[in-house]
Protein backbone atom coordinates (compact mmCIF):
# COMPACT_ATOMS: atom_id res chain seq x y z
CA UNK A 1 0.00 0.00 0.00
CA UNK A 2 0.94 3.34 -0.68
CA UNK A 3 0.31 4.83 3.01
CA UNK A 4 1.26 3.20 5.92
CA UNK A 5 -0.74 3.48 8.86
CA UNK A 6 -3.30 0.79 8.60
CA UNK A 7 -1.99 -2.51 7.56
CA UNK A 8 -3.22 -4.29 11.35
CA UNK A 9 -6.99 -2.97 11.03
CA UNK A 10 -8.90 -5.83 10.93
CA UNK A 11 -11.84 -6.54 8.57
CA UNK A 12 -14.40 -6.66 11.68
CA UNK A 13 -13.04 -3.91 12.91
CA UNK A 14 -13.33 -1.98 9.05
CA UNK A 15 -16.97 -3.22 9.06
CA UNK A 16 -18.10 -1.49 12.88
CA UNK A 17 -16.25 1.53 11.45
CA UNK A 18 -18.35 1.89 8.56
CA UNK A 19 -20.87 2.39 10.98
CA UNK A 20 -19.40 5.86 11.91
CA UNK A 21 -17.33 6.97 8.50
CA UNK A 22 -17.01 10.42 8.84
CA UNK A 23 -16.93 10.92 12.34
CA UNK A 24 -13.67 13.62 12.26
CA UNK A 25 -13.92 17.34 13.29
CA UNK A 26 -12.99 20.04 10.73
CA UNK A 27 -9.03 20.35 11.80
CA UNK A 28 -9.12 16.23 11.42
CA UNK A 29 -11.04 16.22 7.90
CA UNK A 30 -8.88 18.68 6.43
CA UNK A 31 -5.87 17.26 8.04
CA UNK A 32 -6.96 13.86 5.83
CA UNK A 33 -7.59 15.56 2.96
CA UNK A 34 -4.32 17.23 2.97
CA UNK A 35 -2.51 14.00 3.20
CA UNK A 36 -5.24 12.48 0.14
CA UNK A 37 -4.49 15.39 -2.15
CA UNK A 38 -0.39 15.05 -2.66
CA UNK A 39 -1.36 10.89 -3.52
CA UNK A 40 -4.00 12.01 -6.16
CA UNK A 41 -1.37 14.86 -7.52
CA UNK A 42 1.41 11.94 -7.49
CA UNK A 43 -1.01 9.22 -9.05
CA UNK A 44 -1.96 12.09 -11.65
CA UNK A 45 -6.13 11.17 -10.64
CA UNK A 46 -8.01 13.88 -11.86
CA UNK A 47 -9.61 15.89 -9.08
CA UNK A 48 -13.50 15.35 -8.78
CA UNK A 49 -15.95 14.38 -5.93
CA UNK A 50 -15.58 10.69 -6.41
CA UNK A 51 -11.90 10.86 -6.53
CA UNK A 52 -12.41 12.98 -3.38
CA UNK A 53 -13.77 10.89 -1.56
CA UNK A 54 -12.06 7.45 -2.20
CA UNK A 55 -8.54 9.17 -1.55
CA UNK A 56 -10.13 10.82 1.48
CA UNK A 57 -11.06 7.61 2.94
CA UNK A 58 -8.09 5.88 1.48
CA UNK A 59 -5.65 8.37 3.73
CA UNK A 60 -8.35 7.79 6.97
CA UNK A 61 -6.57 3.80 6.07
CA UNK A 62 -9.59 2.26 8.07
CA UNK A 63 -10.56 0.23 5.02
CA UNK A 64 -7.60 -2.51 3.83
CA UNK A 65 -9.78 -3.86 1.04
CA UNK A 66 -10.44 -0.38 0.06
CA UNK A 67 -7.05 0.41 0.14
CA UNK A 68 -5.89 -3.14 -1.53
CA UNK A 69 -8.26 -2.43 -4.75
CA UNK A 70 -7.50 1.26 -4.73
CA UNK A 71 -3.31 0.14 -5.05
CA UNK A 72 -4.46 -2.31 -7.86
CA UNK A 73 -6.06 -0.24 -9.94
CA UNK A 74 -3.52 2.29 -9.62
CA UNK A 75 -0.84 0.16 -10.30
CA UNK A 76 -2.41 -1.96 -13.18
CA UNK A 77 -3.93 1.57 -15.05
CA UNK A 78 -1.08 3.48 -14.03
CA UNK A 79 -3.81 5.73 -12.65
CA UNK A 80 -7.60 5.32 -11.88
CA UNK A 81 -9.92 5.29 -14.82
CA UNK A 82 -13.34 6.98 -14.48
CA UNK A 83 -15.29 3.76 -14.06
CA UNK A 84 -12.83 1.96 -11.44
CA UNK A 85 -13.20 5.11 -9.78
CA UNK A 86 -17.15 4.96 -10.04
CA UNK A 87 -17.17 1.42 -9.12
CA UNK A 88 -14.93 1.63 -5.92
CA UNK A 89 -16.69 5.08 -5.05
CA UNK A 90 -20.16 2.58 -5.23
CA UNK A 91 -18.47 -0.49 -3.89
CA UNK A 92 -16.73 1.05 -0.89
CA UNK A 93 -17.77 4.32 -0.47
CA UNK A 94 -21.40 4.58 -0.68
CA UNK A 95 -22.19 0.37 -0.70
CA UNK A 96 -24.07 0.12 -3.56
CA UNK A 97 -26.07 -2.63 -2.48
CA UNK A 98 -29.86 -1.30 -3.03
CA UNK A 99 -32.08 -0.04 -5.98
CA UNK A 100 -33.79 1.82 -3.24
CA UNK A 101 -31.30 3.58 -1.48
CA UNK A 102 -30.65 5.46 -5.07
CA UNK A 103 -32.06 8.64 -3.67
CA UNK A 104 -29.75 8.92 -0.78
CA UNK A 105 -26.93 7.78 -2.68
CA UNK A 106 -27.77 10.56 -5.15
CA UNK A 107 -27.60 13.07 -1.98
CA UNK A 108 -24.04 12.05 -1.00
CA UNK A 109 -23.04 12.04 -4.62
CA UNK A 110 -24.13 15.94 -4.57
CA UNK A 111 -22.99 16.34 -1.55
CA UNK A 112 -19.42 15.38 -2.02
CA UNK A 113 -19.64 17.67 -5.20
CA UNK A 114 -20.19 20.75 -3.23
CA UNK A 115 -16.97 20.04 -0.96
CA UNK A 116 -15.14 19.55 -4.19
CA UNK A 117 -16.09 23.21 -4.82
CA UNK A 118 -15.02 24.35 -1.77
CA UNK A 119 -11.67 22.49 -2.14
CA UNK A 120 -10.61 23.50 -5.14
CA UNK A 121 -11.69 27.34 -4.56
CA UNK A 122 -9.63 27.10 -0.92
CA UNK A 123 -6.70 25.22 -2.77
CA UNK A 124 -7.00 28.51 -5.41
CA UNK A 125 -7.20 30.89 -2.60
CA UNK A 126 -3.74 29.33 -1.38
CA UNK A 127 -2.54 29.17 -4.91
CA UNK A 128 -3.37 33.52 -5.14
CA UNK A 129 -1.53 34.01 -1.73
CA UNK A 130 1.51 32.32 -2.73
CA UNK A 131 1.72 33.79 -6.02
CA UNK A 132 0.89 37.37 -4.65
CA UNK A 133 3.13 36.77 -1.69
CA UNK A 134 6.28 35.64 -4.48
CA UNK A 135 5.42 38.75 -5.45
CA UNK A 136 5.78 40.96 -2.59
CA UNK A 137 9.24 39.17 -1.78
CA UNK A 138 10.40 40.17 -5.40
CA UNK A 139 9.24 43.76 -5.00
CA UNK A 140 11.35 43.66 -1.45
CA UNK A 141 14.59 42.66 -3.37
CA UNK A 142 14.10 46.03 -5.14
CA UNK A 143 15.27 48.85 -3.64
CA UNK A 144 11.12 50.29 -2.92
CA UNK A 145 10.92 51.18 0.32
CA UNK A 146 8.52 53.73 0.32
CA UNK A 147 6.18 51.13 -1.95
CA UNK A 148 6.39 49.14 1.36
CA UNK A 149 3.03 50.26 2.58
CA UNK A 150 1.06 49.28 -0.24
CA UNK A 151 3.16 46.03 -0.01
CA UNK A 152 1.99 45.26 2.86
CA UNK A 153 -1.97 46.30 2.84
CA UNK A 154 -2.01 43.74 -0.53
CA UNK A 155 -0.84 41.17 1.90
CA UNK A 156 -2.78 41.68 4.26
CA UNK A 157 -5.81 41.86 2.12
CA UNK A 158 -4.53 38.34 0.24
CA UNK A 159 -4.67 37.34 3.62
CA UNK A 160 -7.92 38.09 4.71
CA UNK A 161 -9.71 36.56 1.55
CA UNK A 162 -8.05 33.23 1.95
CA UNK A 163 -8.84 32.76 5.36
CA UNK A 164 -12.48 33.88 4.63
CA UNK A 165 -12.14 30.99 2.39
CA UNK A 166 -10.70 28.78 4.45
CA UNK A 167 -13.27 29.38 7.38
CA UNK A 168 -15.97 28.83 4.64
CA UNK A 169 -14.78 25.42 3.47
CA UNK A 170 -14.34 24.23 7.10
CA UNK A 171 -18.04 25.37 8.16
CA UNK A 172 -18.79 23.55 4.84
CA UNK A 173 -17.06 20.34 5.71
CA UNK A 174 -18.51 20.75 9.23
CA UNK A 175 -22.30 20.49 7.82
CA UNK A 176 -21.11 18.16 4.95
CA UNK A 177 -20.11 15.67 7.91
CA UNK A 178 -23.85 15.97 9.26
CA UNK A 179 -25.51 15.36 6.62
CA UNK A 180 -23.15 12.47 5.76
CA UNK A 181 -23.78 10.59 8.92
CA UNK A 182 -28.00 11.70 8.34
CA UNK A 183 -27.62 10.02 5.27
CA UNK A 184 -25.97 6.77 6.20
CA UNK A 185 -28.50 6.48 8.96
CA UNK A 186 -30.69 6.35 6.39
CA UNK A 187 -28.97 4.19 4.11
CA UNK A 188 -28.45 1.94 6.92
CA UNK A 189 -32.33 1.27 7.96
CA UNK A 190 -32.69 0.70 3.88
CA UNK A 191 -29.99 -2.21 4.28
CA UNK A 192 -31.69 -3.45 7.21
CA UNK A 193 -35.10 -3.40 5.26
CA UNK A 194 -33.87 -5.12 2.33
CA UNK A 195 -32.84 -8.05 4.48
CA UNK A 196 -36.14 -9.26 6.56
CA UNK A 197 -38.73 -10.31 4.69
CA UNK A 198 -41.59 -7.72 4.31
CA UNK A 199 -44.93 -10.20 5.90
CA UNK A 200 -43.08 -11.50 8.73
CA UNK A 201 -40.11 -9.22 9.34
CA UNK A 202 -37.99 -12.65 9.86
CA UNK A 203 -34.65 -12.02 7.80
CA UNK A 204 -35.66 -13.26 4.42
CA UNK A 205 -34.21 -16.11 2.31
CA UNK A 206 -30.37 -14.01 0.94
CA UNK A 207 -29.63 -12.90 4.55
CA UNK A 208 -30.57 -15.96 6.20
CA UNK A 209 -28.14 -17.53 3.66
CA UNK A 210 -25.46 -15.25 3.99
CA UNK A 211 -25.90 -15.73 7.83
CA UNK A 212 -25.56 -19.30 7.94
CA UNK A 213 -22.55 -19.14 5.39
CA UNK A 214 -20.73 -16.89 7.96
CA UNK A 215 -21.70 -19.62 11.34
CA UNK A 216 -20.26 -22.23 8.81
CA UNK A 217 -17.67 -20.79 8.32
CA UNK A 218 -16.83 -19.45 11.99
CA UNK A 219 -17.19 -23.35 13.39
CA UNK A 220 -17.88 -26.30 11.45
CA UNK A 221 -19.56 -27.91 14.82
CA UNK A 222 -22.04 -27.38 16.47
CA UNK A 223 -24.65 -25.37 14.61
CA UNK A 224 -27.87 -26.70 14.37
CA UNK A 225 -30.52 -26.23 11.60
CA UNK A 226 -34.20 -26.30 11.81
CA UNK A 227 -36.56 -26.33 9.06
CA UNK A 228 -40.27 -25.98 9.53
CA UNK A 229 -43.25 -26.16 7.29
CA UNK A 230 -47.15 -25.55 7.98
CA UNK A 231 -48.93 -28.85 7.20
CA UNK A 232 -52.01 -28.62 5.01
CA UNK A 233 -51.29 -24.75 4.58
CA UNK A 234 -52.94 -25.15 0.88
CA UNK A 235 -56.35 -26.35 2.64
CA UNK A 236 -56.01 -23.46 5.27
CA UNK A 237 -55.97 -21.05 2.63
CA UNK A 238 -58.49 -22.19 0.56
CA UNK A 239 -61.02 -22.26 3.04
CA UNK A 240 -60.22 -19.26 5.34
CA UNK A 241 -58.72 -17.25 2.67
CA UNK A 242 -55.16 -15.94 2.07
CA UNK A 243 -55.16 -12.99 4.30
CA UNK A 244 -56.10 -14.96 7.38
CA UNK A 245 -53.25 -17.17 5.87
CA UNK A 246 -51.16 -14.50 5.95
CA UNK A 247 -51.98 -13.71 9.44
CA UNK A 248 -51.02 -17.69 10.56
CA UNK A 249 -47.71 -16.37 8.84
CA UNK A 250 -46.86 -13.93 10.98
CA UNK A 251 -48.27 -15.39 13.96
CA UNK A 252 -45.88 -18.27 13.67
CA UNK A 253 -42.75 -15.75 12.68
CA UNK A 254 -43.91 -15.01 16.42
CA UNK A 255 -43.25 -18.04 17.89
CA UNK A 256 -40.23 -18.07 16.67
CA UNK A 257 -39.05 -14.79 17.67
CA UNK A 258 -40.38 -15.35 21.34
CA UNK A 259 -38.48 -18.78 21.31
CA UNK A 260 -35.13 -17.79 19.90
CA UNK A 261 -31.70 -17.85 22.66
CA UNK A 262 -29.67 -15.02 22.18
CA UNK A 263 -27.07 -16.04 19.45
CA UNK A 264 -29.19 -17.72 17.12
CA UNK A 265 -31.78 -16.31 14.36
CA UNK A 266 -34.32 -17.18 11.99
CA UNK A 267 -35.59 -16.67 8.52
CA UNK A 268 -38.86 -16.77 6.33
CA UNK A 269 -36.81 -19.04 3.86
CA UNK A 270 -40.54 -19.57 1.20
CA UNK A 271 -43.69 -19.57 1.15
CA UNK A 272 -44.91 -21.41 4.14
CA UNK A 273 -41.55 -22.48 5.19
CA UNK A 274 -39.31 -21.35 7.75
CA UNK A 275 -35.53 -21.64 9.20
CA UNK A 276 -34.07 -21.16 12.58
CA UNK A 277 -29.86 -21.78 13.33
CA UNK A 278 -28.64 -22.44 16.62
CA UNK A 279 -25.10 -21.66 16.15
CA UNK A 280 -24.13 -23.19 19.04
CA UNK A 281 -25.94 -26.36 19.96
CA UNK A 282 -24.02 -28.67 22.12
CA UNK A 283 -25.88 -31.60 20.14
CA UNK A 284 -28.69 -33.04 17.94
CA UNK A 285 -30.57 -34.18 20.77
CA UNK A 286 -30.63 -30.16 21.63
CA UNK A 287 -31.66 -28.71 18.72
CA UNK A 288 -34.75 -31.62 18.70
CA UNK A 289 -35.79 -30.04 21.93
CA UNK A 290 -35.58 -26.62 20.64
CA UNK A 291 -37.57 -27.65 17.79
CA UNK A 292 -40.45 -29.96 19.97
CA UNK A 293 -40.34 -26.84 21.76
CA UNK A 294 -41.34 -24.64 18.92
CA UNK A 295 -43.60 -27.56 17.18
CA UNK A 296 -45.91 -27.42 20.67
CA UNK A 297 -45.72 -23.58 20.14
CA UNK A 298 -47.44 -23.15 16.70
CA UNK A 299 -49.87 -26.03 17.83
CA UNK A 300 -51.41 -24.36 20.88
CA UNK A 301 -51.60 -21.28 18.45
CA UNK A 302 -55.24 -20.66 17.81
CA UNK A 303 -56.19 -18.94 15.01
CA UNK A 304 -59.20 -16.41 15.29
CA UNK A 305 -61.76 -14.42 13.10
CA UNK A 306 -60.49 -10.99 13.03
CA UNK A 307 -61.49 -8.61 16.14
CA UNK A 308 -63.36 -11.19 17.69
CA UNK A 309 -62.34 -14.26 19.89
CA UNK A 310 -63.72 -16.61 17.69
CA UNK A 311 -61.34 -19.92 17.35
CA UNK A 312 -61.52 -21.02 13.87
CA UNK A 313 -58.52 -23.13 13.67
CA UNK A 314 -55.38 -24.46 14.84
CA UNK A 315 -52.31 -24.99 12.69
CA UNK A 316 -49.47 -27.23 12.63
CA UNK A 317 -45.97 -27.63 11.33
CA UNK A 318 -43.62 -30.20 10.54
CA UNK A 319 -39.79 -30.19 11.41
CA UNK A 320 -36.61 -31.61 10.15
CA UNK A 321 -33.30 -30.92 12.17
CA UNK A 322 -29.83 -31.18 11.69
CA UNK A 323 -26.49 -30.57 13.06
CA UNK A 324 -23.57 -29.68 11.30
CA UNK A 325 -20.90 -32.19 10.85
CA UNK A 326 -17.21 -31.44 9.96
CA UNK A 327 -16.92 -31.05 6.18
CA UNK A 328 -20.60 -29.55 5.83
CA UNK A 329 -21.31 -26.73 4.02
CA UNK A 330 -24.43 -24.51 3.35
CA UNK A 331 -25.61 -26.87 0.88
CA UNK A 332 -25.17 -30.55 2.17
CA UNK A 333 -27.08 -28.84 5.80
CA UNK A 334 -29.76 -27.76 4.18
CA UNK A 335 -30.31 -30.89 2.16
CA UNK A 336 -30.24 -33.45 5.08
CA UNK A 337 -32.50 -30.55 7.32
CA UNK A 338 -34.83 -30.84 4.47
CA UNK A 339 -34.58 -34.57 4.36
CA UNK A 340 -35.68 -34.82 7.73
CA UNK A 341 -38.90 -32.34 7.11
CA UNK A 342 -39.50 -34.72 4.17
CA UNK A 343 -39.70 -37.74 6.47
CA UNK A 344 -41.93 -35.73 9.18
CA UNK A 345 -44.13 -35.10 6.66
CA UNK A 346 -43.88 -38.76 5.37
CA UNK A 347 -44.07 -39.97 9.02
CA UNK A 348 -47.96 -38.27 9.73
CA UNK A 349 -46.72 -34.12 10.14
CA UNK A 350 -47.00 -32.67 13.24
CA UNK A 351 -43.84 -33.64 14.16
CA UNK A 352 -40.05 -33.60 14.47
CA UNK A 353 -37.62 -35.35 12.67
CA UNK A 354 -33.94 -35.38 12.11
CA UNK A 355 -31.02 -37.18 10.29
CA UNK A 356 -28.61 -38.46 12.47
CA UNK A 357 -25.96 -39.48 9.53
CA UNK A 358 -24.04 -36.93 7.60
CA UNK A 359 -24.52 -36.36 4.05
CA UNK A 360 -20.51 -36.55 3.73
CA UNK A 361 -18.15 -38.70 3.91
CA UNK A 362 -15.84 -38.55 7.32
CA UNK A 363 -12.09 -37.89 7.00
P1 LIG B 1 -47.83 -29.84 3.35
O1 LIG B 1 -48.40 -30.22 4.65
O2 LIG B 1 -47.36 -30.97 2.53
O3 LIG B 1 -46.74 -28.80 3.53
O4 LIG B 1 -49.00 -29.15 2.52
P2 LIG B 1 -49.15 -27.64 2.16
O5 LIG B 1 -50.53 -27.42 1.64
O6 LIG B 1 -48.73 -26.77 3.27
O7 LIG B 1 -48.06 -27.50 1.04
P3 LIG B 1 -48.13 -26.97 -0.42
O8 LIG B 1 -46.70 -26.79 -0.86
O9 LIG B 1 -49.03 -27.81 -1.27
O10 LIG B 1 -48.79 -25.53 -0.30
C1 LIG B 1 -48.13 -24.46 0.29
C2 LIG B 1 -49.13 -23.37 0.36
O11 LIG B 1 -48.58 -22.22 1.04
C3 LIG B 1 -49.60 -22.91 -0.97
C4 LIG B 1 -49.57 -21.41 -0.90
O12 LIG B 1 -50.81 -20.86 -1.23
C5 LIG B 1 -49.28 -21.12 0.56
N1 LIG B 1 -48.51 -19.91 0.68
C6 LIG B 1 -47.23 -19.71 0.28
N2 LIG B 1 -46.87 -18.43 0.55
C7 LIG B 1 -47.93 -17.83 1.13
C8 LIG B 1 -48.16 -16.51 1.64
O13 LIG B 1 -47.32 -15.63 1.60
N3 LIG B 1 -49.38 -16.27 2.18
C9 LIG B 1 -50.34 -17.23 2.26
N4 LIG B 1 -51.50 -16.91 2.81
N5 LIG B 1 -50.13 -18.45 1.78
C10 LIG B 1 -48.97 -18.76 1.22
MG1 LIG C 1 -43.89 -25.87 1.76
MG1 LIG D 1 -46.73 -26.86 3.94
Amino acid sequence: MINDHSDDMSSSETRANILALYPEDSREAAALLKQAVPLMVRHNIPPNPVHYALWYTYSKGQDPELIRHLDRVVRDFDGCPPEAATRLFRQYIIRDELEDARAEQHQVINLVDGMERDVSRSVQGSLTFQNRLGQCLEMLDEPASDRLPGILSELQQSTRLMQSQQEHFLAQLHSAQDEIKTLRDKLQRAQLAATLDGLTELLNRTAFTRLLEQALGKASRGVALVILDIDHFKQFNDQYGHPLGDRVLQHVAQVLRGALPATAFAARYGGEEFCVVLPDCADLGSACAFAEHLRLKVQSLRIKARGTDTVLDTVTASFGVALAQTGDNLETLLTRADDGLYQAKRNGRNQVHALRESAVSQP
